[in-house]
């Protein structure tokens, strides 16, 4: 069995063979995605070089670490490519698997309607076959970076008469086309990085369906088991102090994705700040500020454990396990106890606002931010009651919760 250290000196060997800093970024990851190393878990039929999970990481380190470039940032890495790769047909994985490692299509997610959030499967937005081609009408919300998407992963409803999972499928829709409108939503901290997304006859050609028609609940599971892994990444994609083409496309490229996620770091609770914070604000001697840092650094480390101790089990191929849901609800803890932590810091002054006057502490904007920002961390990726849900039943046995709408045709379900 070939070892991590192996994998990195292959990845290294090719990489100074490969490696033209003057080359596009596209013609670079053009480069990449034949080396196999873009995603070399996956099958050398598709890019890949059949290698286990972990490799990905490796090489995408290797070659950071040598100064280049890998894959892109964003979703089509986290959750379209692979959701393709898993469940595509041979000409869907043929026509935008590879567009997509190389950056250049972007994707956003289509899934959650304005009832049809934690209740998933209860969407609405309905896809109706009309010769070669699917026409779908509805309503879909809270779509991150769908404004600036080239294609979107979209679950819709094909069969009425089916019961609730059983009448989805899942579709790869093209958002530049009249029947797609795309409205910025504004958030509370005054970014915009989701919108509502209205679909009137919007087209889809038969051959952009993932998976068969009904099969679209399974698809979209898959999508949403990357979705929880995707959570980690970081948003640079080239070391600091190299230069070339590639480099300053893959720059410019981060700066662009990365205005969307710009405050995903403040909604986690900037538990690196909280001492700098207390420091300087002459809080480190109140008995109630240190209990409260100090109980949430030791919760904080204890899931970072859990979660290197997930991810070491998915290396091995192991099935997950109930980390994803634990892992999911401790970063909501954490982002709630930041906040007040840096609440009882900042005292009244974290109220104001987040253009602070000039000279005041250089952090006490990003506090701001992180004070509206953590309610999304218990929302995004499945609510905190879900994961609760879900523990309840995986891990205590606890019955199902009780439904109205199981072995009923949806249309009969009563609403
Ligand atoms: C930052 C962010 C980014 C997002 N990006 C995307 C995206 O790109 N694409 C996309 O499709 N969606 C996206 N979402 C939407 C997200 O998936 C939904 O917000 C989430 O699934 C919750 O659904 P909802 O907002 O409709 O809330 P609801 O489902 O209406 O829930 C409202 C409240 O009721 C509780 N509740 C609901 N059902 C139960 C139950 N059975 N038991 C107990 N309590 C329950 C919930 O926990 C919550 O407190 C994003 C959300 C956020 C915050």
């Amino acid at each position: 069995m070939v070892t991590e250290a192996e994998v990195a000196s292959q990845v290294r060997e090719w990489f100074h063979g490969a490696w033209d800093p003057e080359l596009s970024l596209i013609e670079w990851r053009e480069r990449l995605v034949d080396s196999g190393w873009a995603v070399p878990s996956w099958s050398a039929r598709w890019h890949g070089r059949d290698l286990p999970a972990w490799a990905d990481r490796v090489a995408h380190q290797t070659i950071k670490d040598e100064g280049g470039v890998a894959t892109p940032l964003g979703g089509g890495m986290g959750l379209a490519a692979p959701t393709i790769y898993d469940h595509g047909s041979d000409d869907v994985k043929a026509r935008f698997l590879r567009p997509t490692l190389t950056g250049e299509l972007l994707w956003c997610q289509l899934f959650s309607e304005p009832v049809a959030g934690s209740d998933l499967a209860g969407l609405k937005t309905t896809a109706v076959l009309d010769g070669e081609e699917w026409i779908v009408n509805g309503q879909k919300v809270w779509n991150t970076s769908a404004h600036h998407a080239d294609y979107g992963i979209l679950v819709a409803r094909t069969d009425w008469d089916a019961v609730k999972h059983a009448g989805l499928s899942y579709f790869l829709v093209a958002m530049d086309q009249p029947g797609i409108e795309v409205r910025p939503i504004r958030q509370m901290n005054e970014h915009s990085s989701f919108n509502e997304v209205f679909l009137t006859d919007a087209r889809i050609p038969m051959a952009n369906m993932v998976g068969e028609p009904g099969e679209g609940w399974k698809v979209a599971r898959g999508t949403l088991a990357h979705e929880r892994r995707f959570g980690g990444r970081s948003s640079k994609t080239t070391r600091d102090d190299v230069s070339g083409r590639v480099i300053s496309e893959a720059r410019a490229e981060a700066d662009e994705h990365n205005k969307t996620y710009v405050w995903y770091p403040q909604r986690q609770g900037r538990i690196d700040l909280l001492r700098p914070r207390a420091e300087r604000m002459g809080r480190t001697d109140d008995a109630v500020v240190r209990q409260e840092m100090m109980k949430v650094t030791a919760f904080h480390r204890a899931a970072e454990l859990t979660s290197e101790r997930a991810k070491a089990a998915r290396e091995l191929g192991r099935p997950p396990g109930s980390e994803g849901s634990i892992g999911k609800l401790a970063l909501s803890e954490i982002a709630r106890a930041c906040n007040a932590t840096h609440s009882a810091i900042a005292g009244a002054q974290g109220m104001l606002s987040a253009h602070p006057e000039p000279g005041s502490d250089p952090d006490h904007a990003t506090v701001a931010e992180v004070l509206i920002s953590t309610p999304a961390q218990s929302i995004a990726g499945g609510t905190d009651e879900i994961q609760h849900n879900i523990l309840g039943e995986n891990i205590l046995g606890l019955p199902k919760e009780p439904s109205v709408d199981r072995g009923v045709p949806f249309k009969d379900v009563g609403r």
